[in-house]
């Protein structure tokens, strides 16, 4: 583990880099990307469901009775799920997810509680019951289904590599002996680093917004985790930093609910489908991470398992 570098907030680094390139006229050009986030106007409303009752779920009941929602999300990453310091307010694909569900289940916007919670504590914040449900770029896997349920997958990501925009000699994972490599605790893309390719000098920290500052500072050479989050860091300051090589793995993200609740768990698979044919999920992604470049892709196929 390095010391952490003295830490400027990543939102003032991007600011300032924003202003700069905005100086730089870069602002508004053909094709550059929007240094803006998701526009409040521009994103899909979702019909609530009148009526609905999930009776067999205990996190519906309990949501039900204290009359809101309370989502587990990220807060740092730009297009996925993403907190405005200023207002608390949450945006992001993810976030358009979680909404879209949420509508399903009765619930409208006001009736959402976002909770940023880190990657390595979304297990524990399931089994406490701290959140009824988790929406931010969660990998399914079986280790994991030992410990919490998923509905979807929602969306494939890839693992990949963020470096900075100067950086010529790594290309892909392979490049990264002796090199430091920065990723979250309790992340996937830190497990496999550290089993896959032992050479490279892995670090983790609670969040990747901080690894990016730690890039930005020369303290690490790279950022490992999955190509939808590096994207949306890239998008935001492309002279500063570059997304490099070809994704390594496959990232199904799910919708982390409590183990034992199946009730709800299918109930958010059948909600997710209806979204992705009435056409709720492209907009959300084009209004959201569509926004770091990507065109929609094809949602993947949800996986209905059998209760434990
Ligand atoms: N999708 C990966 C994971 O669930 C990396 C992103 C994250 O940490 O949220 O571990």
């Amino acid at each position: 583990m390095t010391r952490p570098a003295p830490r400027p907030l990543l939102a003032l680094w991007l600011a300032v880099l924003a202003l700069g390139l905005c100086a730089a006229a870069a602002c508004g050009r053909p094709g550059s990307p929007p240094v803006k986030g998701p526009q409040p106007d521009r994103l899909p409303r979702y019909e609530v469901a009148r009526d609905f009752r999930l009776p067999d779920s205990p996190t519906w009941r309990k949501a039900t009775a204290r009359g809101r929602l309370v989502v587990g999300a990220k807060e740092d990453q730009p297009y996925l799920g993403e907190k405005d310091p200023a207002s608390g307010a949450y945006s992001g694909f993810d976030i358009e997810i979680a909404r879209m569900l949420a509508a399903s289940l009765g619930f409208d916007p006001a009736g959402i509680e976002f909770r940023t919670i880190a990657s390595a504590n979304r297990e524990t914040a399931l089994q406490n019951g701290q959140i009824d449900y988790y929406v931010g770029t969660y990998t399914i896997n079986d280790m994991r289904k030992r410990l919490v349920g998923f509905a979807g997958p929602y969306y494939m990501a890839g693992q990949s590599l963020l470096v900075r925009a100067d950086e010529k000699d790594i290309n892909g994972p392979r490049d990264l002996d002796g090199r430091k490599v920065c990723s979250a605790a309790g992340s996937t893309p830190l497990q496999r680093i550290q089993r896959e390719y032992p050479r490279a000098r892995a670090v983790a920290y609670d969040s990747y917004s901080v690894c990016v500052d730690n890039l930005l500072a020369y303290q690490v050479d790279a950022v490992t985790t999955d190509d939808t989050i590096l994207m949306g860091y890239a998008a935001k300051v492309p002279e500063e930093l570059k997304v490099v090589g070809t994704p390594f793995s496959q990232e199904p993200y799910g919708i982390g609910v409590p183990r034992s609740d199946n009730a709800l768990r299918l109930a958010l698979d059948d909600a997710l489908e209806a979204h992705q044919r009435n056409g709720d999920w492209t907009k959300a992604y084009d209004a959201t991470l569509g926004l770091s470049g990507v065109p929609a892709p094809r949602p993947p196929a949800i996986d209905r398992y059998p209760a434990a």
